[in-house]
């Protein structure tokens, strides 16, 4: 018995998340693109048009694990596994990037539908079985549907961690602790050197901030991720302020539709039901107008100001506003060009803000505890350390070694035998 593992992307680097796992069948994990690789290009993972794959099993909607499985459908026939939340958001993610794009994707609107038509749902705690490996899902805590993917063949057990956080939010309870040994644990690594602040400290934070430039007559600008962070950030000020207006900009809207939709696989669903029915989605003009008019909070996309209506809004705020990131931007964005520099690009000109940036580390990955404690529970024979730049990666396996354990960071096009 053999089990190898391909990586085809997210080795040594964040983006582009896409393996294969090689057991008596050859499957898919995850397939995902990293959008501004070289040049802020989209990169795609390493090709395997040639593979004869059986099936995909998809960890969550992000399009850093999901935005290639349309491609799929110019080479295969695959039926690819998430769950509903999964689809739904990933349905929204794939058309924005057929909008954005155009005739940049190396797919289209034939294998979008495709992808659509061999989606197989399969929900947490629920297996199953691709010729003699079964698939299992368990919550990841991550985003809505995120899931940690179990895989057990031949008695042997190998677990892919997908993005997880074991720390609760407001949105989710945290990935439970795994009760099973794993002979081998894939594990993301994209926060291995380093903590995350605690929530109930930047919660604090934010709201302060919020309720200091509401008060002066300024409003808050808060560029967010449309999944997840803007959801969370809805129940945040809410939980804070009842009275400050809020106003939902971008895909975020859609996105807090599809939320509702699957209202069982959040937390506190009728709390955040209650705290969406008290906010504006923005849907005009007017509602844009009257979003900046000064006393409220705007979320908008896109988190790094690439693109969304949040770049926008920049020309319209007043000088007592501020703008607040709550996720991380990659250099070279807008949204990183504002925090370092105070400027960004609007519509090709690069205008000077002047407004205080603040960025607060909202993560909705591990930080090095929660990777830790994974490890510490799962006591893996073999570790793979993935979805983390190059220096971390390898840092994280060293130290891995260092406690005992057969831990690798592999390099894109590897091949690694796992068993
Ligand atoms: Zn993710
Ligand atoms: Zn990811």
């Amino acid at each position: 018995m053999t089990i190898n593992l391909y990586c085809l992307g997210a080795s040594g680097e964040v983006g582009r998340s896409a393996f294969v796992l090689q057991t008596d069948k050859k499957v898919l994990l995850d397939y995902g693109v990293k959008i501004f690789g070289e040049m802020s290009k989209p990169t795609y993972p390493l090709k395997i048009e040639n593979v004869k794959l059986d099936a995909a099993f998809i960890s969550h909607a992000h399009l850093d694990h999901s935005g290639f499985v349309p491609n799929i459908y110019n080479f295969s026939k695959i039926p690819w596994y998430g769950t509903p939340p999964t689809y739904d958001i990933a349905d929204v993610l794939w058309k924005d990037s057929m909008k954005i794009q155009k005739k940049g994707l190396p797919w289209g609107n034939s294998h979008y539908k495709k992808a659509l038509k061999h989606w197989h749902p399969l929900m947490f705690e629920h297996w199953v079985g691709v010729g003699s490996t079964s698939f299992g899902f368990r919550d990841a805590g991550h985003i809505s549907g995120s899931a940690m993917i179990d895989i057990k063949y031949n008695g042997k057990r190998i677990l892919y961690s997908g993005d997880f956080k074991k720390e609760n939010t407001r949105m989710h309870d945290g990935a439970k602790r795994v009760k099973e040994n794993v002979d081998v644990l894939i594990i993301e690594s994209t926060y291995a050197d380093k903590e995350h602040p605690e929530r109930h400290e930047l919660e604090k934070k934010i709201a302060d901030e919020i309720y200091e430039t509401v008060n002066q007559g300024g409003t808050v600008l808060c560029p967010a991720f449309a999944v997840g962070r803007s959801q969370e950030l809805i129940r945040i000020i809410r939980a804070h302020h009842q009275d400050i207006p809020i106003y939902l900009d971008g895909m975020s809207k859609e996105i807090t539709r599809v939320y509702i939709k699957y209202k069982k696989y959040l937390k506190e669903p009728e709390k955040f039901i209650k705290d969406v029915e008290s906010i504006t989605f923005v849907e005009s003009i007017r509602d844009r107008k009257n979003a900046t008019i000064g006393g409220n909070v705007i979320i908008s996309t896109a988190g790094m100001m690439e693109g969304g209506p949040a770049v926008n809004y920049i020309k319209y705020l007043n000088r007592e506003s501020k703008i607040i990131f709550t996720g991380y931007c990659m250099e070279g964005t807008n949204g990183w060009l504002l925090q370092n520099k105070g400027q960004l690009y609007v519509d090709k000109n690069l205008l000077d803000v002047g407004l205080p940036v603040e960025y607060l580390d909202f993560s909705a990955h591990a930080g090095r505890n929660d990777l830790m404690e994974l490890v510490n529970e799962t006591e893996p024979n073999k570790i793979v350390c993935i979805h983390g730049d190059k220096t971390c990666t390898e840092n994280f396996a060293l130290e891995l070694k260092g406690m005992g354990y057969d831990a690798i960071a592999p390099k894109c096009g590897d091949k690694i035998h796992l068993l």
